[in-house]
């Protein structure tokens, strides 16, 4: 069970929170930005005056820190009024922020209405649950697969290579496709300039992107070259978790990784940078017995989260499978 903080105190006084909810799996950029156009939307209508976004989020590269999401915070915005973004990204284990609050009332308020007797089948009917009940300060919104799919026409397919992509922390954008970014945040100006400090680096949109080595081609594809392109490019820097240079070719093999205090055993898909994407079994309560889920649970962790790597589970009935008793000493030493 995932431990979830206290419901924050929300109030409509300077603040609101929302949350968006759809039947839509996906959570690229693209779809990240079909979920926040209504909230910004409805922001910039209830605050006309409100200029300057800044957005904190943590720093996946499947869903926010890439150049396709670079590229949308440099000109969505525009178009629905905003004259300056940023976006700033935390590093892992910055602890959980505000979203995961809202989340876990969510969570809480459907609970309590299941138990009440109502059934909340789909994620429609969570939906429509939750705008019912007029006690929630939280507002809602319903993101269909068709907004999300809009989404996609909104990204050339051809974008510039951003390098250093990896290490930075703030994205900034004043005029429509162009971005500045930098290693660290900085807010010492305010008021329509943003500042010099730590020598943020201009990458232009609007040029043609030349230097793209990927066509169109799967996106994590396109995830590893821009991933090799950037090991390249950055010389040494201590403070990164290992990296496809110094790491032992991990791909298809099996590891343990840590997600929220759980253990899960899964195959190596891809390598970026310090992220690793991983196809996880699913481990039947407590037993060395693990199987594959009907629907794949691929989720990029960081390579700090791997905890070991093991041999390739056993089969020992017809669906599932076992770690060898090494491995499986080794995971319950773990847990
Ligand atoms: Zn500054």
């Amino acid at each position: 069970r995932k431990k979830i903080p206290k419901t924050p105190r929300l109030c409509n006084k300077g603040c609101q929170s929302y949350a968006t909810i759809s039947d839509s799996l996906r959570h690229d950029e693209r779809a990240v930005w079909a979920h926040l156009e209504p909230i910004l939307k409805e922001v910039k209508e209830q605050n006309p005056s409100v200029t300057t976004l800044h957005f904190m989020s943590d720093g996946p590269v499947t869903q926010y820190r890439n150049k396709r999401n670079f590229y949308l915070l440099s000109t969505l915005p525009f178009l629905w009024g905003f004259k300056e973004i940023t976006w700033n990204y935390s590093e892992k284990a910055h602890g959980k922020g505000a979203p995961d609050g809202v989340g876990g009332a969510i969570k809480r308020c459907a609970d309590d209405i299941v138990k009440m007797g109502t059934d909340i089948q789909t994620p429609k009917d969570l939906y429509c649950t939750l705008q019912e009940n007029t006690s929630s300060t939280i507002r809602y919104f319903w993101i269909s697969e068709d907004d999300v799919s809009r989404h996609d026409d909104a990204v050339p397919s051809q974008l510039p290579v951003v390098k250093g992509t990896m290490k930075l922390h703030q994205v900034a954008s004043q005029t429509p496709g162009n971005i500045s970014h930098r290693e660290l945040s900085c807010f010492c100006s305010r008021g329509g300039s943003h500042c010099n400090c730590y020598g943020p680096v201009d990458v232009d949109f609007n040029q043609e992107g030349s230097e793209e080595t990927a066509s169109t081609s799967s996106n994590s594809t396109r995830f590893n070259q821009e991933g090799s392109e950037e090991t390249a490019s950055t010389s040494s820097n201590s403070t990164l978790q290992p990296t496809q240079n110094n790491t032992p070719d991990l791909v298809g093999k099996f590891v343990v990784v840590k997600y929220d205090d759980q253990l899960l055993v899964g195959q190596v898909l891809h390598l970026v940078e310090n992220e690793i994407e991983v196809s996880c079994m699913r481990q039947t309560a407590g037993k060395n017995s693990f199987m594959w889920p009907e629907t794949c649970d691929v989720i990029f962790y960081y390579m700090s989260d791997v905890q070991a790597v093991i041999s390739e589970p056993e089969p020992s009935t017809n669906h599932s499978s076992k770690l060898c008793s090494p491995d499986w000493e080794k995971f319950k030493e773990m847990m």
